[in-house]
């Protein structure tokens, strides 16, 4: 119940728990839930207390169904690309948890400590239709010891031999790369509030990012798979997730509700 509750705030791009409760006296609530529907503060609490082998076991499920269907096809070239990359959640310099890192930051005024979250996610790039399959915290003291990176240079390197992938592959493939700044977490953070921090808990935190990843796989594959390409072509996806929130809000009746 309280992950039906979620989906509906990432599909809807509510972008809180404080706005998903502001929605309560929606009648859409009682077909949806079958029930009221709880408060912020016990859905944040019950998703801290969250089994995360079962949210990751739901990406995983969709993730086999899309690839039995054949809804997952490769990039011209032929192949499936794993990309891995880190992703800085939130920063605060008043709020931690068990689960924060910690950085000093050299300001005028002097050093300041500085929490924050990071996570490892994994995304698989395929013709028009990918997916954000994982992500993996940092832990505090992970990363300690290690410089921030001022300059870099880089190079595109493969393993793969000339017949498996030819020049132009490993070129396209190392432009797919970028796919999990652009097309992951940009599309996560802006236009699916995935940065907010919904509860500040480690198990929380990781937890609402990996439900906003499936809720990005399940409204990605019903845009790419569900929708004719006419009606891809004349709305935006933010318009398709804007069609979602409203029939949510069209269906609250009578006075706004008090947050509890
Ligand atoms: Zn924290």
């Amino acid at each position: 119940m309280i992950t039906r509750a979620v989906a509906i705030m990432f599909l809807g791009r509510l972008g809180s728990l404080n706005a998903l409760e502001q929605t309560k006296p929606s009648r859409f609530w009682l077909r949806w839930l079958g029930q009221a529907m709880p408060s912020a503060d016990s859905i944040g609490r019950i998703c801290s207390l969250m089994d995360v082998g079962d949210v990751r076991g739901v990406l995983h499920h969709v993730y086999v169904r899309l690839k039995r269907m054949k809804a997952l096809t490769p990039p011209e070239h032929g192949l499936m690309l794993a990309v891995v990359d880190g992703h800085e959640s939130t920063a605060s310099r008043k709020r931690c948890c068990s689960g924060c890192c910690q950085r000093v930051l050299h300001t005028t005024r002097g050093d300041v400590l500085e929490y924050y979250h990071r996570y490892v996610a994994l995304r698989l790039v395929g013709r028009d239709l990918s997916l954000m399959l994982d992500a993996e915290p940092v832990q505090p003291g992970e990363l300690d010891g290690q410089e921030e990176e001022l300059a870099s240079d880089w190079m595109w390197v493969t393993t793969l031999s000339a017949r498996q992938a030819a020049t132009r592959a490993v070129v396209d493939m190392g432009h797919e790369r970028w796919s999990i700044e652009n097309q992951g977490f940009n599309e996560l953070v802006n236009r699916w509030h995935a940065n907010h921090v919904f509860r500040h808990h480690p198990a929380a935190i990781l937890i609402f990012v990996l439900f906003a990843m499936l809720c990005l796989n399940v409204f990605m594959a019903f845009h790419c798979r569900n929708l004719k390409p006419e009606a891809r072509r004349a709305v935006t996806m933010l318009h398709v997730g804007k069609l979602i929130s409203t029939e949510l809000y069209a269906e609250i009746r009578g006075p706004p509700c008090a947050s509890a």
